[in-house]
């Protein structure tokens, strides 16, 4: 990163935003705010309070479909449509603001921490997000909307937030593996209910798991098969050491030799969407 000047990574959630200065590779101390509603106008005002007025360049992650600095749409603002949030936040703040998708401000979290070159990243959280780094370059595609490594179709019907069927995200995601327990009659409240449940080796559970691990078992050989990267990092709340082993195994053994790699699961990995954010903004101002 540039100088000594400070940058301000911001992470956009469905109930409040948190932000952190970053500064010669450093992180501060992470400030949060609470939105008050789901307006555009309540999420600029909350990122407002918390970017300090030393930081002079300013990164967003938020999670939804995001091309060049709008906000296409988004699961956690649903009434979202079209914003101009770089906009938006620039006219509000006076600086330079850079937005991209959360999942892929993770993964350029990620990948700056470490000495790979080319990285996967999923996130599997409420939903699945993702991003991929190709020799150090994050993956847009020619429509800038690429990377959505959480909607790429792995098999069965399941309606996704996306509006599309069967992705990713409708099984190996909180949102999935709530879908697959009421589907065998045993409503659970979260996915770490669900551990829970696997933990005490009760069969159903065993089996939404096993359920979900074949899934991103499919969508881990099609993914690295496309990327091909050093490594893959699954990150977020179900990245837990253990739930994926299976999904891991079909994966080495199906994916093409020359292409096989390490997963390597973080756990939650909190606060990488706010350095990633920061620094892709700087990537992008200095670029
Ligand atoms: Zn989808």
């Amino acid at each position: 990163m540039s100088g000594q000047q400070d940058m301000a990574g911001v992470d956009i959630g469905g109930s409040g935003v948190r932000c952190a200065v970053v500064r010669d590779e450093k992180v501060g101390r992470i400030e949060r705010s609470y939105l008050r509603s789901r307006s555009v106008s309540s999420v600029v005002e909350a990122v407002a309070s918390v970017v300090p007025n030393s930081a002079v360049l300013v990164g967003v992650g938020v999670p939804g479909f995001v091309r060049q600095g709008r906000v296409l749409s988004s699961p956690n603002f649903p009434e979202w449509r079209d914003v101009a949030l770089r906009e938006r936040l620039e006219h509000r703040l006076g600086r330079p603001v850079q937005v991209l998708n959360d999942a892929n401000a993770a993964c350029v979290g990620a990948w700056r921490q470490r000495s790979e070159r080319s990285v996967l990243m999923l996130t599997l959280g409420t939903g699945v997000g993702g991003g991929a780094i190709q020799n150090g370059v994050l993956q847009l595609g020619g429509r800038h909307t690429g990377s959505e490594l959480g909607h790429i179709y792995v098999g069965g019907d399941a309606p996704c937030g996306c509006g599309s069927t069967g992705c990713l995200e409708t099984w190996a995601s909180t949102v999935g593996l709530m879908r697959a327990a009421e589907a065998c009659g045993h409503p659970i409240v979260d996915g770490a209910a669900l551990v829970d449940h696997v933990h005490n080796g009760e069969r159903w559970a065993l089996d939404v798991l096993s359920e979900a691990n074949t899934a991103l078992a499919r969508g881990l050989v099609s993914l690295v098969n496309l990327y091909a990267p050093d490594v893959v990092l699954l990150a977020g709340g179900l990245a837990q050491p253990g739930l994926w082993d299976d999904a891991c195994k079909t994966f080495a053994q199906r994916v093409i030799a020359c292409n096989r790699c390490e997963i390597e699961v973080l756990g939650a990995a909190d606060g990488l969407a706010i350095v990633g954010a920061a620094y892709w903004a700087n990537q992008q101002v200095n670029s």
